[in-house]
């Protein structure tokens, strides 16, 4: 893959705002969220689908405060996937009934808040389907419940990231002989079960695949809800998924390919007969934000180009730890944030943690890097440095946003103050 090294002019003008406000200095390494763009890809999601879908933003791709605000603010609700997301999705102001609790192991105490709550649960095995028709005599609630679903249809390009294969570990493999028939008498016997869950993995799937998943789950949904007579089962919970390109600006496949592959492949979500909900994560966040390193050393070794600087896997682990499969564009900066320029040499980028592999970019074709320039990575705003790695005590970076005000400045506004060497001292106290 070519990761062609671009600099737009919306990035261009927010790195000279971050120069503005000092930052370049103050930062070895720190990240900015675009929230126009955050906009514009949530309202692309939005007018992708029909008014009946609810999109709930996926937030272990980006769980800052200030970010689950904005998108609650941009009309998304939340899927949380463990007591810290759902506790901070609260904090955020989303509401119960446009919250997905889809933690893989629920504890008694997590499944009893939730259904006190009543925010939506998705189960993952029959020993959860047990605990929570136990649970529901304390706290009846209004919760949408419903099964996930492991349709067992194959895995995509990315291993670690396909939930849909034979053995996954997520929800209940509707192919493992019983399943079926066992999950529609539990169904039709307790008529609290009203809504099933799919989610077919995540980057690496074609759209084909993902909506397959699908497919077979809405028609599980429709042969229950024929022999319960009459709507037993009113919402599906399609999951998320969408990949997204890290070679180039471009967002394809956009919310819109996926939304007609779906349209041919389960007509039934389209047409007002059932509530759908959505959990999209990458493909609403991954492009809206970037990642500055300052280069501290550079080095030749044998004759390989090095540059040291501080972003590594703490920062951004997927990076590291699987290059291959998430690899990111790398801009060369000089230290007032503009583009640098010069004869392109082969580096590897480098980052402050003590192993060989930490690397965040390999063979990468840049102007020459010297001490005191910045590595701008591109595309970080999920799964990157909002999923901080505590390797060698290294702390989080700060995190920025910007917003275009109404003169077409922009706006630079703090998401997280990171922490500083004192703080990360007393967490580990
Ligand atoms: C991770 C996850 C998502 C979001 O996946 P993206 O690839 O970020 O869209 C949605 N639903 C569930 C259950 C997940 O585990």
């Amino acid at each position: 893959m070519v990761y062609s090294d671009v600099l737009n002019e919306a990035k261009a003008t927010q790195l000279s705002a971050l120069y503005d406000a000092g930052l370049f200095e103050k930062h070895n390494s720190f990240s900015l969220i675009d929230f126009d763009a955050l906009a514009t890809a949530v309202t692309s999601l939005r007018n992708a689908f029909p008014d009946h879908f609810m999109h709930s933003f996926a937030v272990k791709a980006n769980y800052f405060l200030p970010v689950l605000s904005e998108l609650r603010l941009l009309g998304m609700g939340a899927e949380v996937a463990g007591p810290g997301e759902l506790e901070l999705a609260f904090k955020a102001g989303f509401d119960s009934k446009k919250i997905v609790f889809d933690a893989p192991v629920k504890t008694r105490a997590e499944l009893a808040r939730s259904l006190q709550l009543g925010v939506t649960i998705n189960i993952d095995n029959f020993q959860e389907f047990e605990r929570i028709h136990h649970l529901r005599t304390a706290h009846p609630g209004g919760s949408l419940i419903g099964f996930r679903i492991n349709p067992q249809i194959g895995a995509g390009s990315i291993k670690l990231s396909s939930t849909a294969t034979l053995t996954s570990k997520f929800g209940v493999g509707l192919q493992d002989p019983g399943n079926r028939r066992r999950l529609t008498e539990l169904y039709l016997a307790n008529p609290w079960l009203n809504a099933i869950h799919v989610h077919v993995g995540s980057m690496g799937c074609p759209l084909e695949l993902m909506a397959e998943g699908v497919r077979v789950v809405a028609e599980l949904a429709d042969e229950i809800n024929r022999l319960a007579g009459g709507k037993r089962i009113g919402t599906i919970d399609m999951g998320g998924g969408l990949p997204v390109d890290f070679s180039s600006d471009q967002n394809t496949p956009a919310f819109t390919d996926y939304a007609e592959v779906l349209r041919a492949s389960a007509p039934q979500l389209f047409t007002g007969e059932y509530h759908v909900i959505t959990e999209f994560g990458r493909a609403v966040i991954a492009k809206c934000a970037f990642t500055l390193a300052r280069v501290e050393y550079t080095k030749i070794m044998s004759d390989r180009h090095i540059a040291l600087t501080h972003a590594g896997a703490h920062n951004m682990m997927r990076i590291v730890f699987q290059p291959g499969d998430w690899a990111r564009r790398v801009t060369a900066l000089t230290c007032d944030g503009s583009r640098k320029t010069g004869r392109l040499v082969f580096q590897d980028v480098a980052g402050p943690c003590c192993f060989a592999g930490d690397i965040i970019a390999h063979q990468r074709e840049l102007p020459l890097l010297d001490p005191g320039d910045f590595v701008m990575v591109h595309d970080t705003g999920a799964y990157c440095f909002s999923n901080h790695f505590n390797y060698n005590a290294l702390a989080p970076c700060p995190v920025y946003a910007s917003k275009l005000s109404v003169a077409d400045r922009v706006d630079i506004s703090v998401v997280n103050t990171g922490l500083s060497v004192e703080s990360l001292v007393d967490c580990f106290s």
